[in-house]
């Protein structure tokens, strides 16, 4: 069923919640792939019911980022979601989420600020106010939604780290789930910006995941001084690849150490064809 309005949702939620059934939520911004029914798959295995948000977040982008031009797809993942038997596609429009605020900004519109720790590093250094719109857009989709658990991707692990902090800090009480990272054969990673890159860019873009497996086969071989780890990728590089960063840190607290262990975390970012492409890797098993 797809629903527009947030009253509809929060009628349709408050049934459930009479019948005690467990609600599960899998937060998205639509042009859905193989990545994002692995989480619906989860959350209907674990849930009685299952709602999946469709939202390209205008908040989370910076003025200069793809707002305009991200795929939207409503129709096929209505489709999708159907055969994965969602019981909600949650589609609402920007003016249904934040009203007319006209040009959004921290002056008219309430916002949740995740620590500086947390986003002055990885995709929170280029991407900045990026977490503050995602922590914004998600806080308000589990008090509109109001889910027993919500799911994420480790393909954005700073996000789900930083989603998962949120939760502990505002004592929000949704479970969240973290999903593994969902791959073509190739190894790139599934993204919906991957939509962008052409037969080339796409070969061009297997950098990154290579990069990372050498990074963790290194690891396993022995070493463990981080910077060594990361000089191993400057061999995979080329023109075509506009390295943004490449960090190896601790996977549930993102600390920089100077030796890698079983906790550590290998994360990239890197243009191809323009394209900002991320992905990362555990040097510690799954
Ligand atoms: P997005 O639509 O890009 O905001 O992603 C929605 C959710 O799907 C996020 O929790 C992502 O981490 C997750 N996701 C995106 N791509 C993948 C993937 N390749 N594998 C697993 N989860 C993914």
């Amino acid at each position: 069923m797809l629903i527009n309005s947030i009253e509809e949702v929060r009628r349709n939620v408050k049934e459930w919640k009479k019948e005690g059934l467990k609600i599960g939520l899998v937060p998205t911004m639509g042009a859905l792939h193989a990545g994002h029914l692995s989480l619906i798959k989860k959350a209907k295995k674990t849930c009685d019911r299952v709602v999946v948000s469709v939202f390209v977040n205008p908040i989370q982008f910076g003025p200069s980022e793809d707002f305009d031009k991200y795929p939207r797809t409503l129709d096929a993942d209505e489709k999708l979601c159907n055969q994965e038997g969602v019981d909600i596609v949650f589609a609402p429009s920007p003016k249904e989420m934040y009203g007319d605020a006209g040009r959004l900004s921290n002056d008219t519109l309430t916002y949740v600020c995740p620590p500086f720790f947390y986003v002055n590093k990885l995709c929170g250094k280029t991407r900045v106010g990026h977490f503050d719109g995602v922590c914004t857009v998600v806080l308000k989709l589990f008090n509109i939604v109001q889910p027993d658990c919500a799911f994420f991707g480790q393909k954005d692990a700073q996000q789900v780290i930083i989603v998962k902090k949120m939760v502990k800090d505002l004592n929000v009480p949704v479970e969240i789930t973290q999903c593994p990272i969902v791959r073509e054969e190739s190894g790139l990673a599934l993204s919906s910006r991957n939509k962008y890159l052409t037969e080339e860019g796409k070969k061009d873009a297997l950098v990154l995941n290579k990069i990372l497996n050498n990074i963790k086969s290194c690891y396993q071989k022995g070493i463990t001084d981080i910077s060594a780890l990361k000089e191993t990728a400057y061999s995979f590089l080329t023109d075509k690849h506009d390295l943004e960063y490449l960090e190896i840190l601790d996977r549930n607290t993102l600390e920089e150490k100077s030796q890698a262990d079983n906790n550590s975390i290998a994360l990239i970012a890197c243009r191809v064809e323009g394209v900002r492409l991320i992905d990362n890797i555990y040097l510690g098993g799954i």
